[in-house]
């Protein structure tokens, strides 16, 4: 009889041993069902050499139940998954966990029953039915699904199905996809833009792998560019992954891809149905799929056949994951192309500055795409010292911005606010006695929605009705909102331009695909005069007669004050500068700030990007930052304060002393609090060769933690909360 290894999904558990039935026909990569305990677990047969277990007497071994019927994860993926596992410092399964996303795609190909309104009437109609049967016009889905769809239970949905008047509907969960066509609409690329496509295409042709950094401004065409190497990749029947930060930015994406290839790639994020998710994972692991879009999570799944790698907006922190197996997708993204040997595509107007040093290194192959496309000119940008002309008492908006926005609203040009707050005001306070809205479960103020009339915590999801009296003091009508948040800042443009039709653009308000893509057939169709939006406006997007870009508080990133917060906020305006002018009217962008003086605002002002990363570089340098240097986090957390600060100082203990490797800490994080679970950090800073990893292992792995306490590890952290 064969034995195999498995990593099993238990992360506290290491590798297990099996034996394999006769009549299985195992490989390495195959995904099975294994007995553990009275239990049954899912496993991945894996080279036994790459993963040291113990060795168990052939007699005892268990036999595996069952091989799962999906395709052998390939040695490629196999090795990533180790990479990411040991450059992380994440459990291998936790990893694995990560390409086997979808539960029900374990299962066979199989049909399920949908259900569509038949066009009868119910014998007996009541005001649930009615407002289920308008919902569920056009719609077929599951019974949980058309719930859900409609707001109402599925007992009121079974009853529609037992009067007839929703019918089921067999389909194939796997049914195809429309196909993408290589030459649907092709587009005449200019000079500059032919040079860098067909430079990615001769290697996509040639199966290298190749990093490339894709550096062109705000307007340059970079979607167009890279749709050239997407097109080589589907004429040579290979797959692609094109990674986006956000799925409001997918809607956009999907509609210019439909255009150019006459179908929609496949999406792939985190708010698919179970059945959307299964029917993608099919078709990605079996090779039918063509073309992926998706947040992070898409980079670890199985791909058949992968022939190119899409990072657009590359420098987002939005693919940095947080939590989990804390791993940059970015940077996955290149380890990746370099086990399947493939081209991977950075595409950003405002690299990294990471990226832009293993450009310099020569490590990556830059390309440049140096100006707009079509003639378009970049924005001018100035900036307004509120110091020196600060808004009317109570305003935000000092007067020259004013002047513009009413310049444009009367020219019929439409105007972006940027401001990176969501909601009304980012603290409320009692006028009478000082009280503060806290979270409770987070080291955070509770943020004023007006829209839904609620007090949110941005940490944890935590919510509130707001209350007319102070919860301390008794007062009645005695808070005030402190600060702006876009909605607020909605309210006072709607004060100084009573006719413009505003849209505030945020992830509470923009929080699903439809909405998103409703948002932006809005702005094109001009039924939108001035945007208020956060973060989330600053890019992809694509509105002609958008001439006026505002930045309402400038300083705002830079008070954090952590090791990004320069380049994060140069990064944030240049993008958010970079919608204004893209079509035949020039743009302007004009900069909110009281210290026009620092560096960032005085190289946006001179439109001087490289003089910001010049000065940023030495910075870093100076500091043994990244590129430079490296920093590695431990963040100890438990619902118990005490026991938190017990293994944190445990940790703090038993510090290796080596030389050139600081460690600092442990210390209460700045979110000592979060999500009701208390945290304590240590920092560790190195050089650029040190092997952080082995030293953070062979400290961690000779100490035991009670059960309530979670050690994690972050490798190049985002966040310094
Ligand atoms: P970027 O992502 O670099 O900011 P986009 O890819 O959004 O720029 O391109 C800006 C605009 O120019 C888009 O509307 C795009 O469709 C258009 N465009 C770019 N290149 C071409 C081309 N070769 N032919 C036609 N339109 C183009
Ligand atoms: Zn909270």
């Amino acid at each position: 009889m064969k034995r195999v290894r498995l990593i099993i999904f238990n992360a506290a558990l290491g590798p297990l041993d099996y034996s394999v039935p006769d009549d299985m026909a195992v490989e390495y990569g195959s995904v099975v069902v294994a007995p553990l305990g009275p239990r049954q677990i899912i496993g991945i047969v894996w080279e036994e050499d790459r993963l040291p277990g113990e060795s168990v007497a052939a007699s005892k071994l268990r036999p595996i139940f069952e091989l799962l019927p999906i395709p052998p994860l390939r040695a490629e993926l196999r090795r990533l998954i180790e990479w990411t596992a040991d450059y992380y410092c994440a459990p291998l399964a936790a990893v694995a966990r990560m390409v086997l996303s979808s539960g029900g795609a374990m299962r066979g190909p199989t049909t399920m029953t949908e259900y569509r309104l038949s066009g009868s009437e119910p014998a007996r109609m009541t005001p649930q039915r009615a407002v289920a049967m308008d919902a569920l016009q056009g719609e077929q889905a599951t019974i949980r699904e058309l719930a859900e769809l409609a707001s109402v239970s599925d007992g009121v949905l079974r009853g529609l199905v037992n009067q007839g008047v929703l019918e089921p509907v067999e389909v194939n969960i796997d049914r195809a996809y429309p196909k993408a066509q290589a030459d649907y609409d092709e587009p005449q690329l200019s000079d500059d833009q032919n040079t860098v496509a067909s430079r990615i295409v001769d290697v996509v042709e040639a199966r290298e792998f190749v990093p490339f950094l894709l550096d062109g401004v705000t307007g340059s065409g970079k979607t167009e560019t890279y749709f050239e190497p997407v097109a080589a990749a589907l004429r040579g029947n290979r797959q692609v992954l094109v990674l986006l930060p956000e799925i409001a930015l997918t809607e956009a994406f999907l509609k210019r891809f439909e255009s150019r290839f006459g179908a929609a790639p496949i999406v792939w994020h985190s708010s698919l149905k179970s059945t959307e998710r299964r029917r993608a994972w099919r078709a990605i692991a079996s090779g039918e799929a063509q073309v992926v879009v998706g947040a992070r999570s898409a980079l670890f799944l199985p791909y058949a056949s992968l022939g190119l790698i899409i990072v657009d907006e590359a420098h987002e922190i939005s693919f940095k994951q947080d939590e989990g197996v804390r791993y940059n997708a970015r940077d996955v993204a290149v380890m990746r192309a370099r086990f399947e040997k493939i081209p991977v595509v950075l595409a950003s107007a405002t690299p990294a500055l990471e990226s832009l040093q293993m450009a310099e290194s020569g490590v990556y192959e830059r390309l440049e795409l140096p100006s707009r496309f079509g003639g378009a000119t970049l924005p001018a940008i100035t900036t307004l010292n509120l110091t020196q002309s600060p808004p009317e008492r109570g305003r935000w908006l000092a007067p020259e911005l004013v002047e513009a926005l009413q310049d444009r609203l009367t020219k019929n040009e439409q105007s972006l606010l940027f401001l990176n707050r969501r909601g009304y005001a980012p603290l409320t306070l009692c006028r009478h006695c000082g009280h503060r809205f806290e979270c409770p479960n987070c080291t955070a103020w509770l943020v004023e929605h007006r829209f839904t009339s609620r007090l949110a915590c941005h940490h944890c999801g935590y919510d509130a009705v707001l209350p007319d009296a102070c919860p301390d003091c008794g007062e009645a009508d005695s808070l005030v909102a402190c600060g702006p948040g876009v909605e607020r800042i909605a309210d006072e443009v709607k004060e100084i331009l009573p006719e413009a039709r505003i849209a505030v653009a945020t992830s509470d308000t923009l929080n699903t695909p439809e909405k998103a893509a409703e948002f932006v057939a809005q702005a094109e169709g001009k039924a939108i005069d001035v945007i208020v939006g956060t973060q989330l406006v600053t890019k992809g997007f694509h509105f002609p007669d958008l001439t006026l870009v505002g930045v309402v508080d400038a300083d705002l990133g830079l008070e954090g004050g952590d090791l990004r917060a320069a380049e994060r906020t140069y990064q944030q305006i240049a993008q958010v500068a970079g919608r204004a002018g893209r079509g035949s009217k020039p743009g302007e962008v004009l900069i909110q700030t009281r210290h026009p003086e620092a560096s960032v605002i005085a190289a946006l002002e001179a439109g001087d990007r490289d003089a910001f990363y010049a000065a940023e570089t030495e910075a870093r340098r100076g500091a043994g930052a990244p590129p430079f240097g490296r920093w590695a986090a431990i963040i100890v957390s438990s619902e118990d304060e005490n026991e938190a600060k017990e293994a944190a100082r445990a940790i703090g203990g038993t510090r290796p002393n080596i030389r050139d490797v600081m460690i600092l800490g442990p210390a209460p994080a700045p979110m000592a609090l979060l999500r009701g679970r208390y945290r304590y950090r240590l920092l560790i800073n190195a050089r650029r060769s040190a092997q952080v990893q082995d030293i953070i292992r062979k400290w961690l792995d000779t100490l035991d933690f009670p059960r309530g306490v979670r050690v994690s590890v972050d490798i190049d952290p985002y966040s310094f909360v």
